[in-house]
């Protein structure tokens, strides 16, 4: 294929993909190299944007592993290739990988429109769709609820197989309200537009499937907070959301043998668990609060030193204590046994030297500590022995 020739007289490639998305075999002519670099005169080759990721495939039955736009123009990265100006060769495009990504691309509309169905307020900060994975990210939270009601209908238009359908539109035509648009990332006067039956339309120059049918399914697996309020909603398509959904349902069921619970009450019994665990914790630590009251200092030295183990995962209450002796003029030394060990040390008393004690104690047992002059803090692994630690540190103090 020749070059293609603007009407300033600039060439640019001749982007098969934007015509037909089902081109994934094509004669390419070089009209151009750069080391890796080659660029062709006309490319079935989809170097990526709007947060799809490029296509790979093989050039002359070398491996294409990158492609990218410099200027108007497509450079595809062929490691170790020979080619050279105006040869011609068989290109092939990886096209399951390509199909994945289109049919992910389609997938994001709907599924944005559905999200948008869910609350009018929402919006797209950016998106994402790779091979390993494909989300949206908004700028506000939606809960699972409104989340699941979204993906039912994202699949009623996926089985209701809708025509998907590209035009392009003047950025002048008044229609251009009724489109979601983000007209301020676009420079050109011609907008291409791709309408979802008569579900969705928005601007897009990506490249999409025939047909919602041919994306099979769509299923939400997760929602991980993106930073400033925004989420990152992740989905899955065809064969894969199907499993996925298979899996995670599975991984619920689980679950809800372990609690002992049903899959009808899982919710409620979470919850009340969620309550009681509170409870718990906060009995924990009141009773440990009224403990180290009552805990009697040891004299070191003429030096009052209060010290102790403490089976606690939550060290506040012993922070809090070692503060109150600290203002005292008193010493302690806590060493916190929970799913890791914790060690708090802190002095009133200007000969001892807490954090300098602490980096030195630890070290003997392969963890570290860090603070300051009088308070310090620091960290060891669950495996060992926390009377032994308290009986260095106490014997460091001694000394
Ligand atoms: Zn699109």
């Amino acid at each position: 294929m020749g070059a293609v020739f603007r009407e300033t007289g600039v060439k640019m490639t001749d982007e098969i993909f934007r015509n037909d998305g089902y081109v994934f075999e094509f004669e390419g002519e070089v009209m151009s190299v750069d080391g890796e670099w080659v660029e062709l005169g006309g490319t079935a080759f989809y170097p990526g944007g709007g947060g799809q990721v490029c296509d790979t495939g093989t050039m002359g039955g070398f491996p294409v592993t990158e492609v990218t736009y410099r200027g108007d123009n497509i450079f595809h990265k062929v490691p170790g290739h020979p080619f050279v100006v105006g040869d011609r060769m068989w290109c092939s495009v990886d096209w399951d990988r390509r199909y994945d990504l289109m049919m992910g691309h389609t997938a994001e509309h709907i599924l944005f429109n559905a999200l948008h169905r869910q609350d009018p307020d929402i919006n797209i900060v950016k998106i994402y769709i790779g091979t390993d994975s494909k989300y949206v990210v908004v700028d506000r939270d939606m809960d699972l609820d409104k989340i699941g009601e979204a993906v039912k209908f994202a699949n009623t238009v996926i089985d209701d197989n809708h025509p998907v359908i590209k035009s392009v539109m003047s950025r002048d035509d008044p229609e251009i309200e009724n489109i979601r648009i983000k007209l301020d990332r676009i420079e050109e006067d011609e907008i291409t537009v791709v309408e979802i039956g008569d579900v969705d339309i928005a601007a897009c120059s990506g490249i999409h499937v025939m047909e919602t049918s041919e994306i099979g399914a769509i299923f939400v697996d997760r929602k991980v907070s993106a930073g400033k309020g925004q989420f990152a909603i992740h989905f899955r398509i065809g064969e894969d959301a199907r499993k996925a959904s298979m899996d995670l349902a599975n991984t619920c069921l689980r679950i809800i043998e372990d609690l002992g619970s049903k899959p009808e009450d899982i919710v409620k019994t979470v919850a009340n668990m969620k309550a009681e665990l509170e409870m718990c914790r906060k009995q924990l630590k009141d009773t440990l609060t009224a403990s180290l009251k009552n805990l009697a200092p040891m004299d070191i030295n003429g030096k009052r030193v209060f010290a102790a183990v403490l089976n606690t995962n939550d060290k506040t209450p012993a922070v809090d204590a070692a503060e109150v002796h600290r203002k005292d003029g008193d010493i302690t030394a806590f060493v916190c046994k929970g799913q890791n060990i914790s060690v708090i040390l802190s002095s009133g008393d200007e000969s001892i030297d807490c954090k300098t004690v602490i980096s030195e104690v630890l070290a003997q047992f392969g963890g570290r500590g860090g603070g300051k002059k009088d308070f310090a803090q620091g960290g060891l692994a669950a495996t060992v022995d926390a009377d032994d630690v308290l009986k260095a540190l106490i014997d460091r103090i001694s000394s």
